[in-house]
């Protein structure tokens, strides 16, 4: 019996699986990563046109099935199988070309892995669910775009091969499917991956935000951004104590931020396109930090004066340098968002 939990649906439209094999235009020198390989119906297409393939899947039946399918074959010695959850591991071994029938509960996580990889590879053929396909294409201001977007068309090129109906698969998913081929951008953008990321986390909580609500409205944010200048502050050996504040903002009587019920931040995510499943992660992160922060009772006057100024710089760079305060992240292009980037590094705030 099939297990639900683990996306195992079978290509068994052998036509589609040829198809996929040859769009990956493989080489007899090309070493390919095979994501959940289920019963082979693939990998015995890829290891005739591959010098070597590893096969990362999960479940242990799986594994033994293919095993077996290539048992005795001239093509075993090229075939590695991994047993385990491709997202949990921390080395891959190298490959330059990835081709999976991806089960449908890592689709995220396994784009954002295969973009952040140091040595990304030359091309990537990936069967996803068409909703996840769209979002991949999704351009500013359109119903999908989402960080998903923004990080795929960042550090890749990505484009359409074809569609697949559900027929071609058993059990049949309840939804229809498309392979799309991501090729990572080489040379790779000179861009940190971890800050870019970390700065589309922010402005996608909520797309619909100005970028003002999104990075002033939240106290969890802003100390954040804080923790991480007072790191970069000491590892630059710069002051904080001795800072300068503006003087205008002595003034004005210090604004209480509002502190953000970071449960009730995540739970409007009823609607799937708003959704990024990463979410809820990142903010029990947030709220770990905040709760180890508070343990470590840092001086209260201190902690008051770095946010401030951490909060001048943010609303600086927001109003005066990119002035993008009023966009909204669902109309940013790669454009606002790099410039955002810049000059929030060159004021020393981090998201990394
Ligand atoms: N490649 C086969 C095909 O096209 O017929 C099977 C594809 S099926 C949609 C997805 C496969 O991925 C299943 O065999 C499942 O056990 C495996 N799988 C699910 N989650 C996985 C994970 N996190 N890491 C590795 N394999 C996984």
């Amino acid at each position: 019996k099939m297990d639900k939990d683990l996306g195992q649906h079978i290509l068994k439209n052998p036509g589609v699986a040829t198809a996929i094999v040859q769009k990956a235009h493989l080489k007899q020198s090309d070493h390919v990563l095979e994501v959940g390989p289920g019963t082979g119906n693939l990998t015995v297409l890829i290891l005739k046109a591959s010098k070597q393939v590893t096969a990362v899947e999960m479940d242990p039946r799986m594994a033994a099935e293919l095993t077996k399918r290539t048992q005795g074959t001239a093509e075993e010695k090229k075939l590695k199988i991994i047993l385990g959850d491709v997202i949990k591991m921390p080395d891959l071994p190298h490959f330059n070309v990835c081709i999976s029938n991806t089960p449908y509960q890592i689709s995220s996580p396994l784009v954002f892995k295969l973009l952040s990889l140091p040595n990304p590879p030359r091309a990537c053929i990936l069967m996803f669910q068409r909703e996840f396909a769209m979002r991949l294409f999704a351009k500013p201001g359109e119903k999908l775009y989402s960080r998903l977007s923004v990080n795929v068309q960042m550090w890749s090129k990505v484009s359409h091969i074809m569609k697949v109906g559900r027929n071609n698969f058993n059990p049949p998913p309840q939804v229809e499917s498309n392979v799309v081929r991501i090729e990572p951008k080489n040379p790779r953008p000179q861009i940190a991956y971890e800050e870019w990321d970390g700065l589309l986390r922010i402005c996608f909580v909520r797309k619909n935000r100005t970028l003002r609500a999104a990075f002033l409205g939240t106290s969890a944010v802003l100390d954040l951004l804080a923790n991480n200048y007072r790191l970069y502050c000491s590892q630059n050996d710069i002051p904080i104590d001795d800072a300068p504040l503006d003087p205008s903002e002595h003034a004005e009587p210090e604004v209480e931020v509002e502190a953000m019920d970071l449960d009730d931040e995540w739970k409007g995510f009823s609607d799937p396109d708003e959704e990024e499943d990463e979410l809820p992660d990142f903010f029990k992160q947030l709220k770990e930090e905040q709760r180890k922060k508070g343990e470590k009772g840092v001086n209260r006057k201190k902690k008051g004066r770095l946010s401030e100024l951490v909060r001048e710089k943010v609303r600086k760079v927001l109003e005066d340098d990119t002035q993008l305060a009023d966009k909204r992240a669902r109309l940013c292009d790669e454009g606002d968002f790099l410039r955002l980037l810049y000059a929030f590094n060159r004021e020393g705030v981090h998201f990394s």
